[in-house]
């Protein structure tokens, strides 16, 4: 029986923690307080951040964690950072689960980030990127659909409407939507989950421009695995 911090916020943090309780592990999971009434795994929880590294890794040591778990969302990349620096300070057995970024599908364009994402955003956009980098969007002149779980952190662009909605959406659901808002272009990050992959199926069917924001690299050399699976291996 393994002592185990689980980094999480994902749905499959939640589903490891279940997991991994049911084998028997003494599992904790860390939740970094962005919204107000988060899914909340089973077992027991902690919620807000840790103060960078140095913090993560006093925690690290306080508790006395056998393994760390970044089950973080593949954007998250500074906390994924801190894991990797708290870690090594501490000695601590890491892995990192990513779950597998989507298959391009035909027409999409890939962009390295949110600027370059804004620079060609045009007509009418639906912007499924989560709250924190609206602001990236403020200065276009094309007109936005925003979906965010909560409100996103301003500056907003001039013209938009704000959806707030938290996932799975169906594909049905998905299609209205772009057909009533008439929506040209969708862009979107790379989250590769299931419960928001519907959009790319209805933007394919309409005939809807994709952008795809692509995920930041993983650290180098550091144990990763692609599922809840791949870490019960990895714990051994
Ligand atoms: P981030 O930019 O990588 O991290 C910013 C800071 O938030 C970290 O330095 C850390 O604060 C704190 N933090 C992040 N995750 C934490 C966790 N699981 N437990 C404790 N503290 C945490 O993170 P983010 O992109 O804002 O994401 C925040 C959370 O939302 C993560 O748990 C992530 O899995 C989830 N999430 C993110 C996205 C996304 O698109 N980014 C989407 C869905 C869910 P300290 O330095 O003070 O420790």
């Amino acid at each position: 029986m393994a002592r185990v911090l689980i980094l999480g916020g994902t749905a499959e943090a939640r589903a490891l923690a279940g997991v991994l309780i049911s084998a028997g592990h003494n599992v904790t999971s860390s939740l970094a307080g962005r919204v107000t009434d988060p899914l909340l795994p089973p077992g027991a929880v902690r919620v807000g951040g840790f103060g960078g590294a140095g913090g993560l890794a006093a925690h690290l040591a306080e508790v006395g964690y056998d393994a760390l778990v970044d089950a973080t969302h593949p954007y998250a990349a500074t906390i994924t950072a801190n894991a990797v620096t708290a870690a090594a300070m501490t000695g601590t057995h890491h892995v990192v689960l990513r779950r597998p970024a989507w298959s391009d599908r035909p027409g999409w364009t890939r962009v390295a980030d949110h600027a370059a994402a804004a620079a060609v955003a045009a007509g009418r956009v639906f912007l499924t990127i989560g709250r924190q980098e609206v602001a990236a969007y403020a200065n276009s002149p094309a007109w936005f659909l925003i979906r965010a779980i909560e409100p996103p952190d301003p500056p907003l662009p001039e013209h938009h409407e704000l959806l707030l909605a938290r996932g799975p959406f169906t594909l049905d659901d998905e299609r209205t939507l772009l057909r009533d808002h008439e929506i040209t272009m969708l862009v979107t990050k790379d989250s590769g989950s299931p419960a928001t992959e519907a959009k790319l199926t209805a933007a394919e069917e309409l005939g809807v421009t994709v952008v795809v924001v692509d995920r930041p690299p993983l650290p180098d050399g550091i144990a990763h695995v692609r599922d809840v699976d791949g870490v019960l291996d990895w714990l051994g």
